[in-house]
């Protein structure tokens, strides 16, 4: 009698249950950017044949060039989402991704940690800049966008849109920025064609990950 007496009559609390569904919502589809759920995101390449590589936060002057040279040696080509303050520090090696046959695709401007509080104006100014300097490096325009962290929200959606740009997600996180090699080729392991795996070319230990994994990926036994 006192459990029915403590648990029965309506508490007012329960009121926020639904506020607190709906901002559990909102938050699970910003932070999964392949929930589609503020914005149209290719997560998977409708190109099966091969492996989608792409390398975030670039270019790094000492990282990039490591990576570029795995990328010959195995004869892959990858799309490098890159910040447009990074481009304009080192043009030389953006150029060099283009040279070497790969895409560069726009991953703002600042990368920065505030980007999705930026407003509508603000996150247009930010990509508007890093695909002019995409521009000058390969003379067309930039049409793929990933966001930084992989959070998109009504504000990153309404620009995206304005400057008619492909949000580009992931459908293989390797996580190589936080976990050790052998952990980030587990989940590679995974991997097959079709798939968008995500990389940073920022971080020292991708390249010697990359060179493993693409030299497991041909053996049967890997997958
Ligand atoms: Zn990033």
């Amino acid at each position: 009698m006192i459990l029915i007496e403590v648990y029965l009559p309506f508490s007012q609390l329960w009121y926020l249950l639904p506020l607190f569904i709906y901002l559990s919502i909102l938050f699970f589809g910003s932070k999964n950017i392949c929930s589609q759920f503020y914005a149209k995101v290719k997560c998977t390449s409708e190109d099966k044949s091969k492996l989608h590589l792409t390398f975030d936060d670039g270019p790094h002057p000492e990282t990039t060039p490591e990576i570029l040279k795995i990328l010959k040696k195995y004869n892959q080509k990858a799309t490098f989402f890159c910040i447009g303050k990074n481009i304009e520090h080192y043009p030389e090696i953006a150029k060099k991704i283009i040279n070497e046959g790969h895409t560069i695709g726009n991953h703002s401007f600042s990368h920065s940690y505030y980007f999705d509080f930026f407003g509508t104006s603000k996150v247009i100014t930010e990509l508007d800049k890093t695909n002019q300097l995409i521009k000058e490096l390969t003379g067309k325009d930039c049409q793929i966008f990933r966001p930084p962290y992989g959070v998109t929200n009504p504000n990153i959606a309404k620009a995206v849109k304005f400057l008619n740009l492909q949000v580009v997600g992931w459908s293989i996180r390797s996580l190589d920025t936080i976990k050790d090699k052998k952990t980030v080729l587990k989940r590679l392991q995974k991997a097959k064609a079709g798939d968008i795996i995500l990389f940073h070319d920022t971080k020292e230990e991708t390249p010697e990950i990359l060179d493993e994994f693409l030299r497991l990926y041909d053996d049967a036994d890997f997958r």
